[in-house]
């Protein structure tokens, strides 16, 4: 299979058509973003780790019964997927507090959060991802009642499965970002999970292994997903 057409450029990853036009190709680039682009840099081997890490954890979620979009790597920074009508919508689980939940309710970072918090925010970044709930959903059409709900359970339903993972891996679940897309009548999760869109701190150390690494300029980003990926067993090649 190859790239096609050019579709989309977003932040980190490119997004191609192929001859099939139920598949795209998402290319892994090294460019690394945050606060809704205002920050970027390019970080060696970034693209390589995080499409590796990444195809990792959607078999494991499709073992588990979630439905992805995955199909298989297609390179070291690229794989193929099924080509989805995203929804504008980020869904959130929070198993620990930490970034903008604690700006916004004054909660420190590390406490526990039992049971779990889910969140929905709209994807914009003019204007800054806001953060939006069933009403405004239903109200703005973006979503259906049915899919809310596929979307909410799908997401805890990944939240089961990674927390245990990563904690065998010695690792703290934090938080994370989901976005799906519609499938013909179904809801499949679409674009990644990798560490550039969840929290992981070292179970003992609570040490940051995620993008925050990034955010917070420590250094050591790639280092902190290789080890991650180590712990996990990815294979990064
Ligand atoms: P951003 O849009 O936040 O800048 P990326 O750089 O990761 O993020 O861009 C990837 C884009 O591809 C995102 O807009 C995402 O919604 C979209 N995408 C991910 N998976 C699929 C898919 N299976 N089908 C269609 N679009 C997808
Ligand atoms: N997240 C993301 N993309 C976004 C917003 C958030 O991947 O556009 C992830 C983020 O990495 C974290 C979780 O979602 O793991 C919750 O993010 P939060 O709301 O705390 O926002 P932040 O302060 O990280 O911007």
């Amino acid at each position: 299979m190859k790239r096609v057409d050019h579709l989309f450029t977003g932040k980190a990853k490119t997004v191609y058509t192929t001859d099939d036009p139920d598949k795209l190709i998402l290319h892994f680039r090294n460019d690394t973003s945050a606060f809704d682009g205002e920050k970027i840099e390019k970080l060696d081997r970034k693209g390589m780790t995080n499409n590796k890490f990444n195809a990792f954890i959607m078999q494991k979620l499709e073992a588990a019964g979630v439905d992805t979009h995955f199909e298989r790597v297609l390179s070291d920074e690229e794989s193929v997927v099924k080509n989805l009508d995203m929804l504008p919508i980020e869904c959130v689980v929070r198993n620990v507090a930490a970034g903008s939940i604690c700006k916004r309710l004054g909660v420190e970072e590390g406490l526990d959060l039992d049971p779990p918090v889910f969140e929905f925010f709209l994807k914009n970044d003019p204007l800054h991802d806001p953060m939006i709930n069933d009403y405004h959903i239903r109200a703005f059409g973006w979503a259906t009642d049915a899919e809310m709900q596929a979307m909410q359970e799908a997401t805890f339903k990944v939240n089961e499965v990674l927390k245990a993972l990563f904690l065998d891996a010695g690792i703290i679940l934090v938080d994370f970002k989901l976005e799906f897309g519609r499938y013909g009548d179904a809801i499949l999760l679409g674009d990644e999970f990798t560490p550039d869109g969840c929290r992981l701190w070292d179970a003992n150390t609570r040490e940051k292994l995620d993008k925050d690494r990034f955010r917070r300029d420590m250094g050591g980003v790639v280092e902190a997903y290789e080890e991650v990926a180590h712990r996990l067993g990815v294979e990064i090649g």
